[in-house]
């Protein structure tokens, strides 16, 4: 019921719109009940819904850099794909049929060496996770960045070798920034390989180059460092000329891309207004290029949803939950809410434009 309201108090209407949760029946001779799983469906279709952003923890590897998976309580059982069962608990819950699961990199400083084993090990444990359940996982690669050439065969095997749908990647890497040339190999792997990568911030990003502005109360190093670093990592995508370099590139941005499409209008001011300090000739206008990236819908609300949508595009924006970080238990329902939207574009956000980039068969 609280379901139904949320989307008629937002979008006004629930035309087109229904929940069915099924999963539960009485079994005769008092058996267990089953969970719940929530079918989300759109126009009277059920709707295949992919979650583009959830994390996930290799023990394993981490432990070639003496790290182990922690978090609050409970987080790190949930982090392991050796437990999926309550992964798969939380997604039927929250009407996720499909997660695209990734690390975000702690290996960017990491010696070759150990980079490569790592990733291996990381990389197979997650195409185990993916064929223990493939109706409900895909993933993104892990690939060593800080070694461009190795990341680029990383991807590659990750890819054709272990069915991987793309490489999950750091907002920087060890303070540099991603239009670098030296990533170029990287670049033009995944161009050619034409699947998808996923930028995440990390706490090595701006955070760590400035630590002593996001003291205090608050969390600002998540909830304003974040989106900082991933706000820096497109604009410099789009402003190096990157983007115009590997024009095929599909780059999916985690948290909405940051600050990037909530305040794109300055992107096209800066040269206009400043000439001299701009030296590379761009192909396209900045926000252009805004229009032909990806976004996860971790934004929290209708109206954040309405704006990202009028400054990216319809087929631009997907879903992701931050699985599982409680930041966000509602991303489906926040989709249903988006004022605006046909029921197509709904369908197309919940899963379609998302199973298209990740290769994911209907
Ligand atoms: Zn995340």
């Amino acid at each position: 019921m609280a379901r139904r309201e949320l989307v008629e108090d937002a979008a006004g209407t629930a035309a087109g719109i229904a929940f069915v949760t099924c999963g539960l029946q009485g079994g005769a001779g008092g058996a267990e009940a089953q969970p719940l799983r929530r079918e989300v469906v759109v126009s009277g279709k059920r709707v295949r819904t992919v979650d583009t952003h959830a994390h996930c923890a290799v023990p394993e590897a981490m432990a070639l850099m003496g790290l182990k998976v922690t978090g609050t309580p409970n987080l790190p059982d949930v982090l392991l794909m050796s437990n999926a069962a309550d992964r798969l608990r939380a997604m039927d819950e929250q009407g996720i049929d499909v997660e695209a699961l990734s690390i975000n990199p702690y290996w960017y400083k990491a010696d070759r060496d150990v980079a490569e084993k790592l990733v291996t090990i990381q990389n197979e444990k997650l195409a185990e996770a993916c064929a223990a359940n493939p109706e409900r996982f895909v993933a993104f690669a892990s690939v060593a960045l800080q070694f461009p050439d190795l990341a680029a065969e990383q991807l590659e095997q990750g890819v054709k070798k272990y069915g991987l749908r793309g490489a999950a990647i750091g907002g920087s890497v060890n303070g540099e920034e991603l239009s670098d040339a030296k990533y170029h190999p990287f670049w033009a792997k995944a161009e050619a390989l034409g699947v998808l990568v996923f930028i995440h911030p990390q706490g090595a990003g701006i955070v760590s180059e400035a630590p002593g502005r996001f003291k205090g109360n608050g969390v600002l190093d998540n909830i304003i460092g974040n989106p900082l670093e991933t706000t820096i990592a497109l604009s410099h995508l789009i402003f190096e000329g990157t983007l115009d370099q590997f024009p095929g590139l599909k780059i999916l941005a985690a948290h909405a891309g940051g600050y990037l499409p909530s305040y794109a209008g300055r992107s096209d001011q800066g040269c206009l207004t400043f000439p001299a300090r701009c030296t590379r000739t761009l192909k396209k206008k900045p926000t252009e290029y805004i229009r032909q990236l990806y976004y996860d819908n971790i934004i929290f609300s209708p109206e954040g949803m309405r704006h990202l949508v009028a400054e990216t595009g319809v087929g631009q924006v997907v879903m992701g939950t931050d699985f599982p970080y409680p930041w966000t238990k509602t991303s489906v329902d926040l989709i249903l809410a988006t004022p605006g939207l046909s029921d197509a574009d709904r369908v197309a956000m919940l899963g379609g434009t998302a199973a298209k980039l990740l290769g994911i068969k209907s």
